[in-house]
């Protein structure tokens, strides 16, 4: 007996892969959601800013998209961490789940993240996701007018303390050491409202995950309600890479029309492109990696019964992947 064929295999049920599972189960394709149960804001209580569901706790949001795919027989799930993949000469994937079990599908849609780095700051763990924030479009709203302090150096620092001039005017730029800083980028934080301290941080003080007061070796005690801070952020899973997909300068994966990577028959969605990295935007792109999936497995099962040719439809990542293809045919 044939193996069975999954349409798609999806590496990540975050936002952006539960909501491709849902977009390709109403296409009654074949779908194989994969999930290691490592999501980026597993240390958040609420997820803001997603309409119809803000303020709505991450473990909540996911077990409401999984009862609504329940409703949708042909996806099915399977929890633990996608360890390999490779692409074969038909252009079909082999999936490995695990170490033993292998999966095929015809279009893979990588969904799987991104890891933050917290910076190396004494206490940090018992406040982040409570009033330590790597965003402030998504925990801003909270502490607005609040005394916030931002954490960070160089142009990091500057355009974070620069982007919370939006939610509160009582901002202090912590560099723990030298700023890095320009002097007219610390003229210009100066004329709005931004002290910038140098001092090296001692610790994080408060209690049950409540920020109260960055406290620095000098002794001095800064009262703050919370902390932003914007450090690199890694991606959870190497298997674009070793696809060979091509990369944004921000370390993003490159996607085009539909998120189609360089990589024909591989899409991507979410945070592992390094965009705009709010879930909803995260849902979207899932979305639109869908729409792409389906629209090119369906004109691949056309073509192949009107003609007998089997060929891998794959949308074009840039106007150089425009060029390229034509000067091939
Ligand atoms: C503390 C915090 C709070 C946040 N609050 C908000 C907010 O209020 N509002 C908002 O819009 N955004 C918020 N965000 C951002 C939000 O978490 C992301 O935008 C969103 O999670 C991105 O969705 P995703 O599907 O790309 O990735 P994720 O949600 O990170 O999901 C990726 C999934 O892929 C899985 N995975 C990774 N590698 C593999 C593998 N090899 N095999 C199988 N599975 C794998 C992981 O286990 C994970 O479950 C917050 C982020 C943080 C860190």
């Amino acid at each position: 007996m044939a193996a069975k064929v999954w349409d798609t295999v999806i590496i990540g049920g975050g936002p952006a892969g539960l909501s491709a599972a849902l977009v390709l189960g109403r296409c009654c394709r074949k779908v194989l959601i994969c999930d290691a149960g490592t999501p980026r804001n597993w240390a958040a209580h609420k997820m803001h800013g997603f309409l119809t569901r803000d303020s709505i706790a991450p473990s909540e949001f996911r077990a409401h998209a999984h009862r609504e795919l329940g409703r949708y027989d042909s996806v099915e799930f399977w929890e633990g961490e996608v360890t390999d993949v490779t692409r074969k000469s038909d252009g079909t994937f082999r999936v490995l789940l695990g170490d033993d079990h292998a999966a095929i599908c015809r279009k893979l849609l990588i969904a799987t993240g991104v890891a933050d780095q917290l910076p190396k700051l004494p206490r940090i763990d018992e406040f982040w996701g409570k009033s330590v924030h790597q965003c402030p479009y998504c925990d801003g709203w909270e502490v607005r007018n609040k005394p916030i302090a931002v954490y960070g150096k160089r142009s990091r620092g500057f355009e974070m303390a620069r982007a919370m001039t939006a939610w509160t005017s009582d901002i202090a730029l912590c560099t723990n050491g030298n700023s890095g800083l320009l002097a007219e980028q610390i003229e210009h934080l100066s004329r709005n409202g931004v002290e910038v301290i140098e001092d090296s941080i001692a610790e994080l003080a408060g209690k049950n995950g409540q920020l109260d007061a960055v406290i620095f070796t000098s002794g001095r005690r800064l009262p703050r309600r919370a902390l932003f801070f914007d450090t690199p952020c890694a991606l959870q899973s190497e298997i674009a890479r070793k696809l060979g997909c091509t990369f944004t300068k921000k370390g993003g994966v490159r996607s085009g029309r539909y998120e189609a990577t360089s990589v024909p028959g591989v899409f991507v969605a979410g945070n592992i492109i390094k965009d705009v990295q709010l879930a909803i935007v995260a849902a979207a792109e899932g979305t639109r990696a869908a729409f792409g999936i389906n629209r090119s497995l369906t004109r691949e099962d056309f073509e192949r019964r009107a003609t007998g040719v089997k060929r891998v439809e794959h949308p074009p990542v840039d106007d150089e992947d425009v060029a390229r293809r034509r000067a091939q045919t």
